[in-house]
């Protein structure tokens, strides 16, 4: 067997292995037979002293309310609650996270992407200890007001994402949301959303039952509370959020 064939078979060798235990790990997740780990590691996004110091004084707690969340609206489908959501903050992170290609989306790009955002969660997480997590990178910004930053991706069923969120105290309760929506991405769920970021009906909505306009809450893959059929606001918190039908069925729910 020459050198090439044998660099060849071991490429296929490694492609297999990963896909195997991306796909158990994702199936063992997305039993919700045990208690789901999640693991939230910081990234500071723009390098400033401030965004520093945001993230040294993050605690685990300001993320505990994504799982009561979770343990309420998990308990509206099925009944009785899952096991618990543990949330673990993690050390923070010095490397961005690779940004998702500029310019028209294509297959090629989008698994370029996903590969080398796999090769960054090896790289710079623990491998044996990340097995059956959910690895969440949060890029902190200082940000300008009314900028919106970059879009937030996790992959799909992949147990991995990268959330960009504002390093501001007054923004944590929208934070969470965006944490909420991107791993719910990595556990399957699709965005809820058109192009003008409007809520799509009938899944992207709160409430079926009642008046389409003005809704209440936000579906939480919808990211956004439809107030007509052309204006939607960002909920102010996973207060204002909900898990939709549709959601809760591709999460396994
Ligand atoms: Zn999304």
């Amino acid at each position: 067997m020459s050198f090439r064939t044998l660099r060849i078979l071991f490429l296929l060798f490694s492609l297999v292995i990963i896909s195997g235990i991306t796909y158990w790990e994702s199936m063992v997740v997305r039993n919700w037979h045990r208690p789901m780990e999640v693991a939230i590691y910081p990234v500071n996004g723009d390098g400033s002293g401030e965004v520093d110091k945001y993230i040294s004084a993050l605690k685990q707690d300001d993320f505990s309310e994504i799982g009561l969340f979770i343990a309420s609206q998990s308990e509206r489908y099925r009944g009785k609650s899952l096991p618990a959501v543990n949330i673990r903050l993690a050390e923070t992170i010095r490397t961005l996270p690779p940004s998702f290609p500029e310019g028209p989306r294509s297959t090629f790009s989008a698994v370029k992407w996903s590969l080398s955002l796999r090769r960054f969660a090896f790289e710079h997480t623990p491998f044996w200890r990340s097995l059956g997590v959910i690895r969440l990178f949060v890029v902190y910004h200082l940000g300008e007001d009314g900028v919106p930053l970059q879009h937030s991706l996790g992959l799909h069923k992949g147990l991995v994402g990268v959330v960009h969120a504002f390093a501001l105290d007054r923004q944590k309760a929208q934070n969470n949301v965006v944490i909420t929506h991107e791993l719910f991405h990595a556990l399957g769920a699709s965005d809820k959303y058109d192009t003008a970021n409007q809520p799509i009906y009938p899944e992207g909505f709160a409430d079926r039952e009642g008046p389409r306009y003005p809704q209440h809450m936000a579906e939480i893959m919808a990211g956004r509370i439809a107030i007509t059929p052309e204006v939607a606001r960002i909920p102010a918190g996973l207060e204002e959020c909900v898990v939709g039908y549709k959601t809760a069925w591709e999460i396994n729910w």
